[in-house]
């Protein structure tokens, strides 16, 4: 069994408190590796080292083309490494190999989309309305960003926040979950590889409320970037606040899939199911609300519910699984309760309901794929992240009936729409209150394309141009040539 260290200052170090945490293999429910235990000397000693590199040598005077070629060597030892740093991955959080290989062999697009961006940030000459004044914008980095990852998709969502931000100029310091750090260590080392500056990328792993807390308090870090629950996400902007530090939260969400009685209802069964059984529902987009129209509910739950019984458990590292083990045991057990919840309320399990059984599943941390009917809105199960494979579905009877079901919850973080009319998939996206629309499809993401919540469901956008913003200052620099006699101090120029 490996045994990790940080990474800090180019180097991989001890942690000071000499302490480490099992990883565990969420199929064989076994450790599998050891990362560090870190903690606020730990992160102190990263924030050093990436303000340190922000300040002085290479990196502070290193042009932006530089940093984007830097970025696009990333992107190839990451290709090259890919099928090694996936299966640490599947080790780690349980999922399946063909979606973690697909997630790690797509991270490089960022450092390629973004590194191509890092000398295109171009600030603007104003045409200033004082006489004898040159005025223009430039853009700067941020600062140190502290970056903390869920354990769900750790290298997806190194792509999501990094590449963004080293193109702007900014050093990091990530801090991935604890359930999941071993692929964000050994990414650390193509960094190196890659040529980046000591400093610029670190990695501290341990606890949330230790190591993570750390980071959000630490006075040098200058922004926050995080994806996780929205639960912690609050905690963190409100704790952010005290140093004014900058943040952005990619949160939970319940979103909706709205199935309408005139789309592909085929299409749709397979969207649904992509939706909620991907990934055990164990992402932030799981299609965890279907609404469907009432004259096709039966049909369609029927539809649904055999598409949902055809899912094979098992092994997430062969290729026909398609349900993996859930990650950690707080997860599994939270699933569970929450399966107990919706029964007792009344809702009508058709599909799963429990935990399963088969003895050739060696961990077993496996929920059966679950589907419940009868549900009534105001329930939990209806209201509350699962993150597991539980869905929920309710009947709606027209566009307006659907858009206020959709809206309904506290999340927006995305939406499904299915149905073969345009001028119904343009009021309905224009009318959901969801960072992400999908209509005729579900679960699609790419570098290019802004992606984010709205409501509980987060603060900002990852992904597309507009992003880079977030990790960027914009300076206004005023120059006078005025000749003459000096000015009235007395009165605002
Ligand atoms: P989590 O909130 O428990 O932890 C996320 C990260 O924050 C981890 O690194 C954790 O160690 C750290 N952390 C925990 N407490 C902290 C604290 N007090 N201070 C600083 N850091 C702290 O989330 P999770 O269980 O790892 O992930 C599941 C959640 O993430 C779900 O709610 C899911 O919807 C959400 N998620 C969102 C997105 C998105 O892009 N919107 C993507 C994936 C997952």
């Amino acid at each position: 069994m490996k045994t990790y260290n940080h990474y800090i200052d180019g180097q991989y170090v001890e942690p000071i408190g000499q302490k480490w945490i099992d990883s565990i293999d969420p199929y064989e429910g076994k450790p599998w590796a050891r990362i560090p235990h870190g903690c606020a000397q730990d992160v102190d000693r990263a924030v050093a080292a990436a303000s340190r590199a922000m300040r002085e040598g290479p990196w502070a005077k290193m042009t932006a083309t530089e940093r984007g070629k830097l970025m696009i060597r990333l992107a190839d030892l990451v290709t090259k490494h890919a099928e090694r740093l996936a299966e640490i991955e599947v080790r780690d959080n349980g999922k399946l190999m063909a979606e973690m290989r697909g997630q790690v062999n797509y991270h490089p697009e960022w450092f390629r989309y973004y590194g191509g961006l890092a000398d295109k940030i171009e600030g603007a000459v104003m045409p200033i309305d004082k006489p004898d004044m040159f005025a223009f914008t430039r853009y700067e980095a941020v600062g140190v960003v502290g970056v903390l990852t869920a354990w769900n998709s750790p290298l997806l969502f190194i792509a999501w926040k990094c590449a963004a931000a080293i193109a702007a100029g900014c050093a990091v310091v990530i801090k991935p979950s604890e359930f999941a750090s071993v692929s964000t260590l050994e990414y650390a080392a193509l960094t190196k590889e890659a040529g980046f500056p000591d400093g610029v990328f670190n990695v501290v792993t341990g606890y949330g409320a230790e190591a993570g807390s750390a980071l959000v308090d630490h006075p040098q870090v200058a922004k926050i970037t995080f994806t996780g629950s929205d639960v912690t996400g609050a905690k963190i902007y409100a704790q952010a606040a005290q140093s004014m530090k900058r943040v952005s939260l990619e949160l939970g969400g319940k979103s909706p899939n709205i199935v309408f009685a005139d789309c592909d209802l085929d299409k749709a069964a397979a969207g649904v199911i992509s939706g909620i059984f991907a990934a055990t529902g164990q992402t932030c987009i799981a299609g965890s609300r279907l609404l469907v129209q009432n004259s096709v509910r039966e049909e369609f739950t029927k539809k649904v519910a055999a598409l949902g019984a055809s899912a094979r458990k098992g092994n997430p590292m062969l290729p026909d699984t398609n349900i993996g083990p859930v990650t950690t045991p707080g997860q599994y057990k939270k699933i569970l309760d929450y399966i107990d919840i919706a029964k007792a309320e009344g809702a009508r399990c058709i599909l799963g309901g429990g935990p399963a059984t088969d003895s050739a599943l060696p961990g077993g941390q496996f929920v059966e794929p679950t589907i419940f009917v009868d549900v009534d809105p105001q329930m939990r199960i209806a209201r509350e992240e699962v993150f597991g494979p539980v869905l929920s579905i309710m009947g709606f009877e027209d566009e307006a009936h659907a858009i206020q079901m959709a809206n309904d919850t506290i999340y927006g973080l995305a939406a499904g729409i299915w149905t073969s009319d345009i001028g119904r998939a343009m009021r309905m996206s224009s009318a959901l209150k969801a960072g992400t629309v999908w209509v005729n499809t579900y679960r699609a993401v790419s570098y290019m394309m802004p992606f984010g919540g709205m409501k509980h469901s987060g603060l900002g956008r990852e992904s597309g141009l507009a992003s880079i913003q977030q990790y960027l200052e914009t300076k206004s620099v005023w120059i006078s040539y005025a000749e003459g006699a000096p000015a009235n101090p007395f009165i605002l120029r």
